[in-house]
């Protein structure tokens, strides 16, 4: 998946740091081809348009994918890739820098949060919603400050060790994030989780809310089992629709969206559904389409069949988190184990 060829980029002083770049491809990286469609394009142009990134006193080592992508192309193969890079860079390099398309990168930093177990060092997510290329693009200040982050050091520790969104002028904890926009520059929020800084004329690092460094050495999970859904509850939604989803082959665990706190329709025919799932072994993971707020499973009438079925109330977790937590449970862990595991708090994605 990644090119052969890593690039390296030397300061001409001593470096302050030593960073490694995974470029996966997104807009940033982007360029219109004859037909006025955006295709990605490599690292090397990508520099031409960022002089300044060889003078900031830093030394980088970047790996590209062979073919960059959009991002809606990624999947967990390309996770385990990035797991993978990180992994064998981990020991030589003070920080990592993912170039990433926007349209699913709070998957990835969700992902890579699980993947990357006792993380003590920064990664640092970025990309862009205008190509570098284009003289309005946020692309230059979005890598910089990702840069300054994942470079960062007090008192000879990392500021960040953990996984991160860096986007305009936010520092946000990668399995607390989601793309909220399309249009604007303010691509991602983390509703149920303060920045973990904000750049301005200085960065201003909320110290309080970063995670401390953990002790151990790292542990990359690299099996990852997607055979999940995500189903989404909308007034009307049929029987026939929700059978469909619930029997689909080898299936192992739902998400499933529901309303405000984390309710869903009385009718006795869905409970019936969600129940014989459960009694088959299926896990159901409850996360509310609120994108701020908690579910409270009991605390209507309309989610205390839930608790009483057996579904798993996933607290403050955006669906973004729930799922690649499954996907990496699910890879390592049984049925129980995983329901047990799913309400703990294990790289800052929930609050108990
Ligand atoms: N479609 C693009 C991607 O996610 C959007 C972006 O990068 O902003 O790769």
């Amino acid at each position: 998946m990644f090119a052969d060829k890593v690039i390296t980029i030397e300061s001409s002083s001593v470096p302050r740091a030593r960073l490694f770049i995974i470029y996966t491809g997104g807009t940033f990286g982007m360029t219109y081809n004859a037909d006025g469609v955006l295709v990605p394009f490599n690292f090397e142009s990508i520099l031409e348009h960022l002089p300044v990134v060889r003078n900031m006193g830093l030394s980088f080592s970047v790996s590209s994918f062979q073919q960059p992508i959009d991002s809606s192309n990624i999947g967990p193969e390309h996770w385990r890739a990035i797991a993978r890079e990180i992994q064998k860079h981990y020991d030589n390099h003070d920080g990592f820098v993912i170039l990433h398309g926007t349209d699913t990168m709070a998957y990835t930093a969700s992902a890579l949060s699980f993947m990357l177990e006792n993380l003590a060092k920064p990664v640092i997510l970025t990309g862009a919603q205008l190509p570098v290329s284009d003289p309005r693009s946020d692309a230059r200040e979005n890598l910089i400050t990702a840069l300054e982050i994942a470079s960062a050091v007090d008192n000879g520790r990392p500021v960040v060790p953990e996984v991160c969104i860096y986007f305009d002028y936010q520092l946000l904890r990668g399995n607390r994030s989601r793309k909220v926009e399309s249009m604007q520059f303010d691509a991602f929020d983390s509703g149920n989780y303060p920045p973990l800084a904000k750049a301005g004329v200085k960065i201003d690092y909320n110290t309080t809310a970063i995670r401390p460094c953990p002790k151990g050495a790292l542990v990359v999970n690299l099996k990852l089992d997607n055979r999940i859904a995500v189903l989404k509850l909308f007034p009307g939604i049929t029987k026939e629709v929700m059978q469909s989803v619930f029997q689909a082959n080898g299936l192992r665990a739902v998400v499933l969206e529901t309303y405000g706190a984390g309710n869903a329709p009385n009718e006795p025919w869905l409970l019936e559904i969600l129940r014989t799932s459960v009694a088959n072994g299926l896990i159901l993971l409850n996360i509310s389409q609120c994108p701020g707020g908690r579910v409270v499973q009991g605390r209507y009438q309309t989610s205390r069949e839930l608790e009483r079925i057996g579904v798993t109330g996933g607290a403050d977790m955006t669906t973004e988190a729930a799922v690649t937590k499954l996907m990496v449970l699910l890879g390592k862990y049984d049925t129980d184990v995983v329901k047990k595991k799913l309400s703990e708090n294990l790289a800052g994605e929930l609050t108990p």
